[in-house]
């Protein structure tokens, strides 16, 4: 499609918004409790994603060839606005569309593309990460799971953790080691691992908030075929490199693969606007003042994930400006999380918990206020890439650079 035959963006805004009202449910501003088993609100998902798609305005800036309508930025942005009011599957925003099948876009085969991106664009199917291991964290790089030849193909061993939404996933973009001979980066590959596999076990983990979105995986002696490799045998820290990158735009809130704006319906924020509400503070001049400030540092992390994505977009910055709003991401949600308590009060204390009422819901929310500057990579390793990749300054020392992995001491 050329920029001439393309539909402009109000004309798109003008359909979408004619059809969201006649096709989407509005939007219930009730959270629904925290239950332990939130199947139904994937269930939920999935048909939103199907309807989206019969109605012709799902996958909006992936390629018509792999199910989207091929559109820009702004299309997505202007479809966002629109949808407001309504009921969206933002479930399956982050990990499948802004991380998983954005990388797959930039780095899978044609198979893939078509298979994996089409399905989840249809709504047919979910994709999670398998990246972080029990034995390490920031440094992914350092991973031990192994995929083995056999033959044509690979077999699978190991164990992946804090893997988000992965028991709600068909499939899983997972990084293992591939070659032992040479330095941590050059020995990675990338693989779609079905989710269901035979030797795959997963675990659900119960999060301090009660939730339950986390996942631990085994992998024992799991057979996979040559077509799972993702980009080239040896190459994964070519596609993980690319992945984080989606990761940190999607946190910052610069993809434009995310549809829909918001949380999704299982996660108990309380924002600071919610607190004032519900606690009819809002006369109060420090609690206008806090109110201020949430709104004013909102404001400037939207805009600055707006301003950096589209010069990366245009080649004016290099992809790992995405750390920028990543980490501004982080500091709003924080300060929000940590505002909303101060408006709520002794409230937060007294409330009733996950079930009803704002109290118990901002404290609730609270307790996970430091995911926001872990998840998706920390925070301190964002402004690592800030400064040595962005600003030029020294790297960190690195014992391990250009020696084989399997002389590398690990803790063990
Ligand atoms: C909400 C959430 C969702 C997640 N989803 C997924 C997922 O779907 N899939 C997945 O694979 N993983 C996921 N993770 C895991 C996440 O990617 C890791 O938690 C993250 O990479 C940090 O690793 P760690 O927690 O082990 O911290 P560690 O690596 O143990 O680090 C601890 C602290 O030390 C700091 N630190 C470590 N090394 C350095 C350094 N070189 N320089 C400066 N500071 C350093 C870290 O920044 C951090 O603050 C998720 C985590 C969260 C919180």
């Amino acid at each position: 499609m050329t920029d001439s035959t393309m539909e402009s963006v109000e004309s798109f805004r003008l359909r979408a918004r004619a059809w969201l009202a006649e096709h989407m449910p509005p939007r219930d501003e009730a959270p629904p409790p925290l239950v332990e088993d939130d199947a139904h609100e994937w269930e939920r998902a999935r048909e939103l994603q199907q309807k989206l798609y019969a109605g012709g305005f799902a996958g909006i800036c992936f390629p018509r060839e792999y199910g989207g309508l091929g559109l820009t930025f702004a299309h997505q942005q202007a479809f966002t606005e629109e949808s407001d009011p309504y009921e969206m599957p933002l479930m399956l925003n982050v990990p499948t569309f802004a991380i998983c099948a954005a990388t797959l876009l930039d780095m899978g085969d044609e198979e893939q593309k078509r298979d994996r991106i089409g399905a989840a664009v249809r709504g047919d199917e979910i994709l999670c990460q398998f990246l972080s291991e029990p034995s390490g964290g920031s440094d992914l790089a350092g991973l031990i799971t192994r995929a083995d030849r056999d033959g044509d193909g690979w077999v699978l061993n190991g164990a992946k953790t804090w893997s988000t939404s992965a028991y709600a996933a068909d499939w899983g973009l997972c990084l293992a080691r591939t070659d032992w001979d040479v330095s941590k980066h050059r020995g990675l590959t990338m693989f779609l691992v079905p989710t269901k596999a035979p030797g795959v076990t997963m675990n659900r983990i119960r999060m301090i908030n009660g939730n339950r979105e986390f996942c631990e995986e085994f992998f024992d002696d799991v057979v996979l075929p040559a077509s799972a490799v993702v980009g080239e045998v040896g190459g994964g820290w070519t596609v993980a490199s690319r992945q984080l990158f989606h990761e940190r735009n999607a946190l910052g809130g610069g993809s434009p693969f995310v549809s829909g704006r918001g949380e999704p319906r299982t996660m108990p924020r309380v924002t600071p606007p919610n607190a004032v509400r519900a606690s009819g503070r809002a006369d109060d001049p420090r609690v206008r003042e806090m109110l201020g400030e949430h709104l004013t540092l909102t404001k400037v992390a939207e805009q600055t994930a707006d301003r950096v994505s589209r010069a990366i977009e245009s080649g004016g910055l290099p992809p790992a400006a995405a750390s920028i709003p990543r980490l501004l991401h982080a500091e709003a949600v924080q300060r929000g999380e940590d505002l909303a308590l101060r408006i709520t009060g002794s409230n937060a204390a007294t409330g009733t918990g996950a079930g009803e009422g704002m109290g118990g819901r901002t404290a609730i929310g609270y307790l996970m206020r430091q995911s926001a500057s872990l998840g998706g990579g920390s925070t301190e390793m964002s402004r690592n890439v800030i400064s040595e990749r962005m600003l030029g300054m020294p790297r960190e020392p690195a014992p391990d650079r250009d020696v084989p992995f399997k002389q590398v001491k690990r803790g063990r």
